[in-house]
């Protein structure tokens, strides 16, 4: 997968060396590219912001350096476009299922914004000729967009076929589509068995299979009855049985 990211901070994403991801790049399972958002500028001071028209405190991302950027990223009338994804806090929530179409992408551009945001009509001009979407990491409001950019790396980069050791762990993650997907893992254990006087539950050391998946099942009902309660109303009520609504 290819990914391209326009910022004016490129050093934020030193992070992407290291771990999982540092290794994917490593193996060419993910082709990153970083942009630094001034080259693209053409005056002494390299300035990407100006005052926001109407007035009001702050500073709004210029369009010209961005219009440039895209259309050295993604020129018109190419063959092949990147999907954009524009990070800001009034977008569609980030979701494991968003992270699992994204990973079926083969390009994604990312943009990150800073100060009040991108000046709006870069977006508006960007749909005539990419597909688009503005995303939220949720109801907080960040700096920049740099670190809500590299939460969807990450959480899109594990997705990939070869990068995590055992492909089937991400099945059962919170929120993984089908039977996890509007529930909460619940707890795990390891070695010992005993520690610090607390005991692993009898059912994980028992052997059965069958028991520990319905374990596994009851301990992410309880959980997510007990920390996310609204999620419970997304599960599917056929896929219940009588255990699960007992539980
Ligand atoms: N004035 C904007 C507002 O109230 O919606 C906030 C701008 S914020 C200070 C600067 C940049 O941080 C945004 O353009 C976006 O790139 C990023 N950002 C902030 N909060 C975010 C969130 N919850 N999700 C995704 N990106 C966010």
């Amino acid at each position: 997968m290819r990914l391209d990211i326009v910022t004016i901070f490129p050093d934020y994403f030193a992070p992407l060396d290291v771990s999982l991801l540092g290794k994917a790049r490593r193996t060419g399972l993910l082709d990153v590219h970083v942009h630094d958002l001034r080259e693209w500028t053409h005056d002494r001071h390299r300035t990407v912001d100006d005052t926001p028209y109407g007035g009001g405190p702050g500073m709004v991302m210029k369009p010209e350096p961005w219009g440039e950027a895209l259309d050295a990223l993604a020129p018109a009338g190419a063959s092949r476009v990147p999907r954009l994804l524009v990070p800001t806090p009034s977008g569609r929530p980030f979701t494991q299922s968003m992270a699992a179409e994204l990973a079926a992408e083969e390009w994604l551009l990312f943009a990150c914004g800073r100060y009040e945001g991108i000046d709006s009509r870069v977006v508006e001009e960007a749909r005539t000729r990419m597909p688009v979407d503005e995303v939220s990491l949720g109801d907080f409001v960040l700096a920049g967009g740099e670190v809500a950019v590299l939460v969807m790396v990450e959480a899109v980069g594990r997705l990939l076929p070869g990068v995590l050791g055992n492909a089937d762990s991400v099945a059962d993650d919170s929120f993984a589509p089908g039977a996890m997907e509007a529930l909460l893992e619940g707890p795990v254990y390891t070695k010992p068995p005993i520690w610090r006087e607390r005991v692993v539950p009898d059912i994980l050391l028992s052997g059965h299979h069958g028991a520990i998946a319905r374990w596994r099942r009851d301990e992410a009902l309880r959980r997510t009855a007990r920390t996310r309660p609204e999620l419970l109303a997304r599960l599917d009520p056929d896929s219940l049985d009588e255990h699960d609504r007992q539980v």
